[in-house]
């Protein structure tokens, strides 16, 4: 008998020896445990426990796993790299942005009291683009109409009459090239972090006046908390949207407790402030960049949010939704580049321009730092001599020195270990460095001056060149203020909590001794092998499993969505849109 015809299909005869295989099971427990990255980091290596007297016995080595190998999720946060590990990354940015809104994760659900407003922020225009319009019912409108039909300096029309269609590639793209401001935007982009912060220090200022009283009182009173996305527009410039939050300031002392400000800091009183900053503050374009000024531009949309359970949740899945994106919005690139690959990466002609005007503008910037560089750092004054084991009272001695001059020391122990820092305080039995780690001074083998640190990069230098692919936006795409909610970090840790009570649990033998380990116990050595998987039959596996438990997902968020309309049912109230996640 012969094999049916698709068996015959390389793709399919790989997939079947991948199902096949004895140790398929282990194959896809890896899969699971990297979130189904589609390119997951692979590695090499053992785990080894010490046992107290120097002794390392191997508990794990990848030898035993499928291909030798271990697979670890990129935790790329982009959609265009990784979808399940953007998903993932959208999923912790909505509890993020969430938890600031309404509670939960640690923060007091007295927070949905608080005035807060969801504003977007814009930049001005730098020259006219094609754009996709729609009018107030939602018809579309033709892109820029003139009955005039005006023609620029270099004999473009400066009109348009086209209806664009919302994934029209010309979207964003200049109706005159030569007319469009490519200095000004890329410019823009990169001050743009510091407009915010400008902005948000205008706000209160504005808040006072508002609320008729001194900055400093205000100040004592009041303390402003944010969220902000970045979007990319079609023609290339970064959009924010924020959600800005009032709160009580309290002491230092407590100053993580989160508490509702006075009533007189209304939530008109927030939007009102919030407008007359944006109106007003700007920041100045450095001279080598063609001096002047820049500010935000006229659209500014300012939604106050009300107390509402389910609108909040609405407001934070649309920043979420940004967040797992970045210049594929306007056509750019994923990657760093370098100003060799300008003319050769395949992108449109705008978005070459865009990549151009970065390196164009980096170089004027380097040449006029050239031109007037800083004044030479004073020489480093002698460094003090190294002190070692063999001399505790000189070890002693060296430890004193360093606190008092605030010294970078090098420690190394008897186990060969080494920490790099300033000595902040002394324990019983050693010391305390800026980073956190606890010396015994038994464990010492010696203390040594650090490396020297390399200078500090100019300030003058605005990373135009390194930001070409992005514009040059420098900030990162999501980012918060101190106060606002809960780390990343803590979602992260929180779920390798949960994966740790599971393992210990539901694990089979090798799993529960390994989590039984304390982290320190631990000894992973670890080598990079590759990125990417093997075959594409392993990729399309993964591929599948990724879209399978996506389903299981939502399916999930369905039944809770049901559970808790229900509650509300019983409870004789309209049911409504369970908030989820975009
Ligand atoms: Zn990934
Ligand atoms: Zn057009
Ligand atoms: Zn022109």
């Amino acid at each position: 008998m012969t094999a049916p015809a698709v068996l015959d299909d390389p793709l399919t005869q790989a997939v079947v020896e991948r199902l096949t295989r004895p140790d398929y099971p282990a194959f896809e427990a890896q899969l699971r445990s990297s979130g189904y990255c589609a390119q997951p980091v692979r590695l090499q290596g053992r785990v080894e426990v010490c046992d107290g007297h120097g002794h390392r016995r191997q508990v794990w080595t990848t030898d035993s796993e499928p291909d030798g190998l271990l697979r670890k999720a990129c935790g790329n946060r982009r959609e265009a790299v990784c979808g399940p590990c953007a998903e993932r990354y959208r999923g912790d940015a909505w509890q993020l942005i969430v938890a600031g809104l309404r509670g939960g994760k640690g923060i007091p659900e007295s927070v949905i009291g608080h005035p807060a407003v969801f504003a977007t922020l814009t930049a001005p225009g730098f020259g006219p683009v094609h754009a996709h319009l729609l009018g107030p019912d939602g018809t579309p409108l033709r892109c820029r109409p003139r009955r005039d039909r005006p023609v620029c300096q270099h004999g473009n029309a400066l009109s348009c009459s086209r209806i664009h269609g919302p994934d029209d590639p010309c979207l964003g793209e200049p109706l005159c090239p030569d007319c469009f401001d490519y200095d000004g935007a890329v410019i823009w982009n990169n001050l743009l972090g510091e407009l915010w912060r400008r902005t948000m220090i205008h706000l209160p200022r504005r808040m006072a006046k508002l609320a008729g009283m001194t900055q400093k009182r205000l100040h004592e009173l009041v303390r402003v908390s944010y969220v902000k996305v970045a979007e990319y527009q079609h023609r290339g410039l970064v959009h924010l949207h924020a959600l800005v939050r009032l709160d009580k300031r309290m002491p230092a002392y407590r100053a993580d407790e989160l508490r509702a400000p006075a009533k007189r800091f209304t939530v008109q009183v927030l939007e009102h402030a919030l407008r007359a900053a944006v109106a007003h503050v700007s920041v100045k374009v450095p001279d080598e960049l063609g001096a002047g000024t820049i500010g935000w531009g006229k659209q500014l949309d300012v939604e106050q949010l009300c107390t509402d359970e389910q609108q909040r949740p609405r407001r934070a899945g649309y920043l979420a939704k940004y967040t797992t994106k970045s210049t594929e919005q306007a056509g750019g690139l994923l990657r760093r580049i370098t100003h060799a690959e300008v003319e050769h990466v395949s992108v449109s002609e705008h978005n070459r321009r865009y990549l151009k005007t970065g390196f164009t503008l980096d170089d004027r910037v380097t040449a006029a730092i050239a031109a007037d560089p800083l004044p030479a750092p004073p020489p480093s004054p002698p460094r003090p001599a190294p002190a070692t084991f063999e001399d505790p009272n000189d070890l002693a001695l060296r430890i004193a020195r360093a606190m008092s001059t605030d010294e970078r020391v090098t420690v190394r122990t008897h186990l060969g270990a080494e920490y790099v820092g300033r000595i902040v305080r002394r324990t019983p039995d050693g010391f305390m460095l800026d980073t956190g780690a606890v010396v015994a001074v038994a464990e010492v083998r010696a203390i040594t001056a650090a490396p020297l640190q390399p200078p500090k990069r100019d300030k003058r230098d605005r990373r135009l060149a390194a930001c070409a692919h992005t514009y040059g936006h420098r900030g990162h795409c999501l980012t918060k203020s101190r106060h606002y909610s809960v780390r990343f970090k803590d979602l992260r840790q929180a779920r390798e909590q949960h994966v740790h009570e599971q393992l210990l649990t539901n694990g089979d033998q090798t799993q529960r001794d390994l989590a039984e380990l304390a982290p320190e116990q631990r000894i992973g050595s670890f080598e990079f092998v590759g990125v990417g998987h093997l075959t594409t039959a392993d990729a399309l596996l993964a591929a599948q499993a990724a879209a399978r438990a996506r389903e299981h997902r939502e399916l999930a968020r369905q039944a809770l969505y049901d559970h808790h309309n229900r509650r509300r049912e019983d409870r004789c109230e309209t049911p409504q849109d369970h908030p989820r996640p975009a």
